[in-house]
C-alpha cells in the first residue's frame, strides 16, 4: 500500500517539503500547481526533483469547474484540461483530480456531467492520462460521493474514475458504509483528512481546520474500512489544510502525517481481519501500567534545591547509581531520578534547558514490542552506551527531543532499581503512593502532534480540548489517558509568552513536563506531615475559599482545614478532588499533591486560574519575573 501526502499540507519551500516527505517515509506526493508557480524551474525539473527524492507524483490537483457547463464555457473547460494534460506529461504523472463544479453557470444534470466526462475520457486516453472525479462537500450540484459515483458509472470510460476524500464524505455526515457499494477498481485515489467537531461553514472548516487521521473527531477508520472492503489498492494520501501546520515544523508535520497513516491502516487491518490487505503487520497499541520513573537533568546548586524539594515532599534517597552521578528518590511507587551527568542525553538536556525532566519511564507489558510499534510509526529508537552492570532498557525519542524508556516485568527490566541503584527498600514517607498525572507544556502548534504521539502508540484516549484562562492569555488543555487511569498526561498548549505556561515554554526551549501530580489516599494526613518537615505549599487566598463556599456545599470545619493547609477542591457528579501545589522551583516546575475519589475523572480545571494567579503572586513576592 503506497502512502502519499499533498504538498499543501506542509510549510516551507518545495525543496524543504520534498526533503521532509522523503525523510518521513512516504512513497509519493500530490502536487499542486501553486507549488511550482513559486518554484524557479520548469515542470520537467520539478518532476525530476521529486523522483530524485525517491518519490513519485501520485496525483496532480486540482482542476476546478469542468462539468455541466453551457457553451462557450464548455469548450474552454476542455481546452484548459488539454493544457493540464500537457503539464502532467512534463511533470511525469498520469492522474489528475477534478473536483465537482462550483461554477455559477454549471447546469447540473447527472447525464450531462457523465457525457462531459465520457468525452474527456476519450481525450485523456489518447494521452495516457486518467481523471478522478471528487465530490466537494460544497459543490454546486454534486456534493456527495454517491452522486459523483453515479456520474463516473454513467460516463463508463476506463480513464474516468472516482476520488474519495474522507473530509468531504464525513464532514457532511454521509454514511461511509455507502462506499462499500462502489467497485474498488473504479476508485482511482483516496484522500484522507480528519477534523475537530466544530459547527461552522464547510468550506472554511475544510480550508483551515483539517488535521491528521486520529487528531480530530471524524470516523476516519470507518471510512477507510469501507474503502478497503471495495478492494481498492491505490495510494492513501493525506490532504490537510490546516493553519497551524502551514506555520509549523515541516519535518514534524510530515512525520506526524506518516504516523497517522500507519496507525490508521493498522486499525483498519485489526477491524477487518477477513480482508487480505497489503500491509506489514505491526504490534498492537501498548497498554501502560503507569509511570515507572521521572528523571530530572540537573546540576550543582539546582540539584541540591531539587533534592531539598523532594525531601520536604517526603521522598527518601533510595539508592545511587553504580557508575553515574545519578540518584534515586522514592516514596511509595513514585521514583524520581536525579541525574547530574554532564555527558549523554541528560547532560545535553541540562545544557539546553537548565533543570528539566529529560526522561520519562513507563511501565508496559512488553518493552520490546513498544519500541517495535513506535519504530513502525516512524519514531526514532533511542540508545546510549551502557556501562558495566547496567541493563539495556528499550527507549525511543518522543517529540521535542524528549526520551521515553519502557520497563516491563517479563524481561526483568523492572529489576533496574536493585541492579543499578542497589535500592531495595520502599519508603512510605508522607503517604504519596503513585504518579496521578504528568502535565506537559508545549506551544499550541505542537499539541496535535503530541496527542497523536500518545494515542497512536499506547492504549490511550484523548479528551476534548478545553480552554484554561491565565490572567495574561489563554492556554488550551487536553488530556490523554489510559482507560483505567494508570497513565494520565495533560497537554497544555500556550500561544502567549505572557501566560505562565508560555513563559515556562520560552525559558525551557520547547515542550516539557511542567508539573508532576502525586497521589495520596489522605491529603490532609499527607499535608500535615509535610508541613512538619518544611514543605512550603502554594498559598491560596481567602477569596478562593470564599468562592468555594459559594460554589459547593462544604462543611465549615472541612473548609477551615483546607484553608489551613492550602488545599484546593473540585467535585463533579461522580466524586471529589483535593489538590495542593508546591511552590515553583527551577524556572517554573512544580509538584502537585492530589487525592482523587476513584470516579472523579477531571484534573481540577476550575481551579487552574486561581492556581496560576497565586503562582504569579508568589513569584512577584520573591522579586523575580512572573513565570
Ligand atoms: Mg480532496
Ligand atoms: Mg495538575
Amino acid at each position: 500500500m503506497k502512502t502519499s501526502i499533498a504538498t499543501v499540507s506542509l510549510s516551507g519551500s518545495l525543496t524543504e517539503k520534498l526533503a521532509a516527505i522523503q525523510a518521513a517515509g512516504y512513497d509519493g506526493i500530490e502536487i499542486f500547481e501553486q507549488d511550482f508557480i513559486a518554484f524557479d524551474g520548469a515542470p520537467r525539473d520539478v518532476g525530476r526533483m521529486v523522483r530524485d527524492h525517491g518519490l513519485e507524483i501520485t496525483l496532480f490537483q486540482p482542476f476546478r469547474d469542468f462539468e455541466g457547463l453551457p457553451e462557450p464555457y464548455r469548450t474552454k473547460a476542455f481546452d484548459r484540461a488539454m493544457r493540464k494534460f500537457d503539464l502532467m506529461a512534463e511533470l511525469g504523472t498520469d492522474l489528475v483530480l477534478f473536483c465537482s463544479s462550483c461554477h455559477p453557470r454549471a447546469l447540473g444534470g447527472i447525464d450531462r456531467a457523465a457525457d462531459d466526462f465520457a468525452a474527456l475520457g476519450e481525450r485523456a486516453a489518447k494521452r495516457g492520462m486518467r481523471v478522478g472525479y471528487e465530490a466537494l462537500a460544497w459543490g454546486k450540484h454534486v456534493d456527495d460521493h454517491r452522486d459523483a459515483w453515479e456520474i463516473v458509472r454513467r460516463a463508463n470510460h476506463p480513464n474516468i474514475g472516482l476520488i474519495l476524500d474522507s473530509f468531504h464524505t464525513l464532514g457532511r455526515g454521509i454514511d461511509p458504509e455507502t462506499i462499500r457499494r462502489i467497485p474498488g477498481d473504479k476508485i482511482f485515489f483516496v484522500q484522507l483528512a480528519d477534523a475537530p467537531k466544530i459547527d461552522m461553514d464547510l468550506l472554511y472548516w475544510s480550508r483551515h481546520f483539517r488535521n491528521m487521521p486520529g487528531e480530530g473527531d471524524l470516523p476516519v477508520t470507518d471510512f477507510m474500512r469501507a474503502v478497503m472492503a471495495t478492494g481498492y489498492s491505490g495510494p492513501i494520501s493525506l490532504e490537510i489544510f490546516n493553519d497551524q501546520f502551514r506555520g509549523g515544523s515541516t519535518t514534524g508535520v510530515a512525520r506526524d502525517g506518516y504516523r497517522s497513516l500507519i496507525a490508521l491502516m493498522d486499525d483498519v487491518r485489526r477491524a477487518e481481519p477477513s480482508l487480505a490487505l497489503d500491509l506489514d503487520p505491526i504490534p498492537a497499541r501498548v497498554p501502560t501500567q503507569g509511570v515507572a520513573f521521572v528523571e530530572f537533568a540537573t546540576r550543582g546548586d539546582e540539584a541540591r534545591a531539587l533534592e531539598r524539594q523532594l525531601a520536604t515532599l517526603g521522598f527518601a534517597r533510595a539508592g545511587s547509581h553504580v557508575n553515574k552521578a545519578v540518584t534515586l528518590w522514592q516514596q511509595g511507587d513514585i521514583r524520581i531520578v536525579v541525574n547530574e551527568e554532564t555527558e549523554g542525553h541528560a547532560g545535553a538536556s541540562y545544557n539546553a534547558r537548565g533543570t528539566t525532566v529529560c526522561d520519562i519511564g513507563l511501565s508496559v507489558t512488553d518493552a520490546a514490542a513498544t519500541v517495535a510499534r513506535a519504530r513502525a510509526l516512524g519514531t526514532e529508537a533511542f540508545s546510549q552506551a551502557t556501562g558495566p552492570g547496567e541493563l539495556d532498557i528499550p527507549a525511543i525519542r518522543g517529540n521535542s527531543g524528549s526520551v521515553l524508556h519502557f520497563i516491563d516485568p517479563a524481561s526483568g527490566l523492572d529489576r533496574v532499581w536493585e541492579v543499578e541503584f542497589g535500592a531495595t527498600a520502599r519508603p512510605t514517607g508522607a503517604g504519596l503512593t503513585r504518579i496521578d498525572h504528568l502535565a506537559q507544556t508545549m506551544s499550541y502548534e505542537d499539541m496535535l502532534g503530541w496527542t497523536l504521539f500518545y494515542t497512536s502508540l499506547f492504549e490511550m484516549r484523548k479528551s476534548p480540548m478545553v480552554d484554561v484562562f491565565d490572567p495574561d492569555g489563554l492556554v488550551r488543555s487536553q488530556v490523554v489517558e489510559a482507560p483505567d487511569g494508570a497513565l494520565r498526561v495533560t497537554l497544555n498548549g500556550a500561544d502567549s509568552h505572557r501566560t505562565l505556561a508560555g513563559r515556562f515554554l520560552s525559558d525551557s526551549f520547547g515542550a516539557s513536563v511542567q508539573h508532576i501530580a502525586l497521589a495520596t489516599d489522605d491529603i490532609f494526613a499527607t499535608c500535615e506531615t509535610l508541613a512538619g518537615q518544611g514543605f512550603e505549599p502554594l498559598v491560596m487566598p481567602q477569596n478562593y475559599y470564599d468562592d468555594l463556599a459559594a460554589r459547593f456545599d462544604i462543611a465549615p470545619e472541612l473548609l477551615a482545614r483546607m484553608q489551613a493547609l492550602n488545599i484546593l477542591y473540585d467535585a463533579d457528579e461522580r466524586g471529589t478532588y483535593f489538590q495542593c501545589y508546591s511552590r515553583a522551583f527551577a524556572g517554573g516546575l512544580f509538584f502537585e499533591i492530589v487525592e482523587r475519589a476513584p470516579a472523579y475523572v477531571g484534573f481540577g480545571a476550575p481551579n487552574a486560574p486561581f492556581r496560576i494567579a497565586a503562582q504569579k503572586r508568589a513569584s512577584r513576592a520573591k522579586g523575580i519575573p512572573a513565570r
